[in-house]
Order: structure tokens, then sequence, then C-alpha cells
């Protein structure tokens, strides 16, 4: 049997956690595994108003996403739009209109379009105990990870900056083969810090530390991206799925990596 808690604040929804305890945020993942049979789920802890954290506002070069902010939320504002690709690639409307910020950071395999844009953009957590977290550490450590997350907030991208692209099957059209952010801030033309991430080539949205290193100081054309195309092995551990094996997402992430970095393929 499954039962349910309702409260007042994400601090209270923390402290009723536990085995067998599960936060729900737009329940697209979570009901649809109890209402499979999920025996791992017996208690489902939910916000009375969970509208009270699905806010987006902007901080100077930041912008804040609560994480009870749905696909539709962001698609609605035009303070992020830099992300509205990427929200309009999670699901259909249906899910669109229920699936929430925090429940895409914790989605397994092949899912977690979003958290591969926000690890792109530098995202860090704000918890439930008022601690910063990076998201890249959450996402390495998350099935351990006791509290939970209050609102997300990532760079703003200025002009082209920001880039994603998510490949799918024709049939069945939807979840990740793989999918790829990147964010390449430039100097004088060369690319300064640049952040690249990816999506379904890993149990989780991983960063490419060794793509990110042979991208500094390159400029943005077939010559300059060669050296982190040629080492997008080094970084990647696709699993094998019904989707695609692992050696085939391994074949394909640098044709797509390219197509992102000059600009053939975004959506
Ligand atoms: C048909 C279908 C298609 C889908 N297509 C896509 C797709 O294309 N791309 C994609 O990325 N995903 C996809 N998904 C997966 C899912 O809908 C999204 O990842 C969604 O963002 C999950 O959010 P949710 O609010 O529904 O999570 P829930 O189902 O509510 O929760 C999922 C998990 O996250 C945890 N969680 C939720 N909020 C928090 C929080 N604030 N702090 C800590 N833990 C939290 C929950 O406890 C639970 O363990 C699809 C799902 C379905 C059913």
């Amino acid at each position: 049997m499954v039962t349910i808690t309702t409260v007042e604040t994400l601090q209270e929804a923390a402290a009723n956690g536990g085995q067998g305890t599960a936060f729900l945020g737009g329940g697209t993942l979570l009901m649809r595994g109890v209402n499979y049979g999920d025996q791992d789920v017996s208690h489902i802890v939910r916000l009375r108003q969970p509208q009270c954290l699905a806010g987006v506002s902007l901080e100077g070069e930041r912008v804040r996403l609560g994480a009870c902010a749905t696909m539709a939320t962001i698609l609605r504002s035009t303070d992020v739009a830099f992300l509205h690709a990427v929200a309009r690639a999670v699901g259909g409307p249906a899910i669109r209109n229920m699936a929430t910020v925090g429940g895409n950071v914790y989605a397994p395999h092949p899912y977690g379009d979003l958290a591969v844009a926000l690890l792109a953009l530098d995202a860090k957590l704000r918890m439930s105990d008022g601690s910063e977290m990076e998201l890249e550490r959450l996402l390495a450590t998350r099935d351990t990870e006791t509290r939970l997350i209050e609102s997300v907030s990532a760079v703003r991208p200025s002009g082209d900056d920001f880039r994603f692209l998510k490949v799918t099957r024709v049939k069945p059209r939807g979840a990740s083969v793989l999918s790829i952010a990147a964010w390449l801030p430039r100097r004088a033309g060369r690319i300064s810090g640049a952040r690249i991430a990816f999506g379904a080539m890993a149990p989780t949205p991983v960063r490419a530390p060794t793509v990110e290193a042979a991208l500094e100081g390159a400029s943005l054309d077939q010559n300059g991206i060669d050296r982190a195309l040629q080492s997008v092995a080094n970084d990647l551990n696709p699993p094998d799925d019904s989707l695609a094996s692992g050696w085939y997402r391994m074949e394909v992430a640098p044709v797509h990596l390219k197509r992102l970095l000059l600009g053939q393929g975004t959506r």
C-alpha cells in the first residue's frame, strides 16, 4: 500500500523522507512507476501548493527556476527563451504540462534532457536545507541524497553561446539516443571556458572535460574543433538500451557534436 503525506513546505517534505519515500514533482515518472506496481515506493510526500516553488526569476547574469516549475512554465517565460527548444524536446504536451525541473534532474537514463542543458549552463542548486550545491555534484551522488531541490540557478547565455541538440529515433520517437548541450562563451573570436554536457551517454547527464579542454582557445570552425571531436571517446561511457547500443551512441556522438558546434544541427 502507498500512503501519501501532504505538507506545506519543502523543509517538512524533506523531514518526512526515509526508506521507501519519494517526493512528488509532476509525477510523470513517479506515478507511472507506482501505477505499474513499483514496490520501492511505499510513501509519497507532496506539497499542498507546489506552485510556490514554480517561479522563474532573473538574478543578474543568471536565472533561477523553482524546482516545481514545469516544462510548460519554461515555455511560457520569455526570460528563459534560450531553454525553449530544450523544454519542447521533453515528451509531448501532456508530459510538458506536468514534468518539473526537479524531477528532470532525477530522471533516469535516457531521460534528463533539461538537466543536460542546465549542466552546460553551470547550474547550481539551492537545496531544502538552504545550502547550495553544484548540479554536477548532485548528479554524481543523487542516489544517496536526502535533501530535496528547492530551485536551480543557471547562466543566461548571450547570443548563440548556448546550443542544444537531441537525437531520437524515428520510431519510437521521444527519449534520447543522445543529447548534447554546449555553452560556448567567446573572447576575441576564441572559445573561453566552454561547458559541454551529454545526455544518455552515461548513467546520468555528464560533462565532457577532455572535449572542453580541447576547445579552450579554439575557433568555432572545422579546424578549431577537430581535436575536441577526437576527444569525445575519452569522456563518455554510454550504456546499451532498447533505443541504441553503447557502441552506436559512441560512433555518432562526434558527428552530432560537430553539427552542434558548427551550428548545423541546433534545435
Ligand atoms: C511518455 C513519457 C515521455 C517522456 N519524455 C521525456 C523526454 O523526452 N525527455 C526527458 O528528459 N524526460 C522525459 N520523460 C521523463 C519525465 O517526464 C521528465 O524527466 C520529467 O521532468 C520528470 O519530472 P516529474 O516532475 O514528472 O518527476 P516525478 O515523476 O514527480 O519525480 C521523479 C523523481 O524525481 C524526484 N523529485 C522530483 N522533484 C524533486 C525535487 N524537487 N527534489 C528532489 N527530488 C525530486 C522524485 O522524488 C522522483 O524520484 C518522459 C516521461 C514519460 C512518461
